[in-house]
């Protein structure tokens, strides 16, 4: 290899790398204290330079915190708790409403640093306008070991006032969901695709899915859930980047290519059940696929 070969793939290295950065919502690289810098000379570091994009250049060349700096979130974030244990529920008799037997199995110990990790890097987010509206940021919380984790669209009214997802009446709905098939809140980690409310509840704008997202992605590759429920159009678009409506994709488990081995089954928005509650039968049969994948009698 010439050395101009040589220059072009550590260009091409360069740029995976910074892309890699970009796609985990990274906006500051910290400082090298491990590795020592690879000296370059002027020719070679010119042309590595010229190929960066243009933000990456002043990250390099200036004294950019570090993400250890940002200020510790509020220690509000994560929750352990046991891990679920689907098996031995009683069928149920109404939708929703059966109380659900006690929920205990043992699991895998599993460090739940890198959620707290997560949470520090989007530190007081201003990522995009939503900052200037918003009064906490929703981050999500739940078992940092969930197997089933469940996405909506963003926060609301009451999520906003509190910092937690899913607690306005769309929320008690879901928790009602949560323990129709018998599990508890904490067992399953929920999120959204934003994690600032929209003034007045409107739908994500593409600058502000595309802010926030990579956070969302971060949580589930540090949970790992074996199932994902997104929550209505918007959070179902939103992560599968499928333009693809609720009523047609709902009930189905999807691949999730980003993730593989994990799935994704939509099903309807709590909001939208309380608007529609004859819809309440089909998210009930979408929660018993759930429960039935979580016990392992559905193999996809
Ligand atoms: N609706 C959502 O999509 N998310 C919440 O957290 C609350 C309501």
């Amino acid at each position: 290899m010439d050395a101009c070969d040589e220059l072009l793939e550590l260009i091409t290295q360069a740029k995976e790398h910074l892309r890699y950065y970009q796609e985990l919502g990274l906006t500051h690289v910290g400082a090298a204290e491990e590795k020592p810098p690879v000296k370059l000379s002027p020719v070679v570091e010119q042309a590595v330079i010229s190929a960066l994009p243009p933000a990456a250049v002043t990250l390099a060349s200036s004294n950019a915190p570090s993400i250890e700096t940002v200020a510790p979130p509020p220690a509000e974030a994560v929750e352990t708790t046991p891990a679920m244990n689907t098996k031995d529920q009683p069928e149920l008799l109404s939708l929703f409403d059966a109380p659900a037997a006690p929920a205990a199995s043992a699991a895998a110990p599993t460090a739940n640093k890198t959620l707290e990790d997560i949470r520090r890097d989007l530190g007081e987010c201003q990522r995009c306008k939503l900052w200037t509206t918003r009064t906490n940021i929703v981050f999500g919380e739940g078992s940092p070991r969930a197997e089933l984790m469940f996405v909506g669209e963003a926060p609301g009214a009451d999520e906003d006032a509190t910092g937690r997802p899913f607690v306005g009446r769309a929320g008690q709905l879901l928790t009602k969901m949560i323990e129709a098939i018998g599990l508890k809140r904490e067992d399953v980690y929920i999120a959204n695709i934003l994690k600032s409310r929209p003034p007045g509840n409107r739908n994500p704008e593409a600058d502000e899915s595309k802010a926030c997202k990579p956070f969302l992605l971060r949580q589930i590759t540090a949970i790992k859930p074996k199932l994902i429920v997104t929550l209505g159009n918007p959070a179902t678009q939103g992560l599968l980047e499928t333009k693809v409506g609720i009523t047609k994709i709902r009930g189905e488990f999807q691949p999730y290519p980003r993730f593989p081995g994990i799935y994704v089954l939509p099903t309807f928005h709590p909001a939208y059940l309380l608007r529609s509650p004859d819809k309440k039968r089909e998210a009930w049969e979408d929660l018993k696929k759930v429960r039935a994948f979580l016990r392992g009698e559905i193999t996809l």
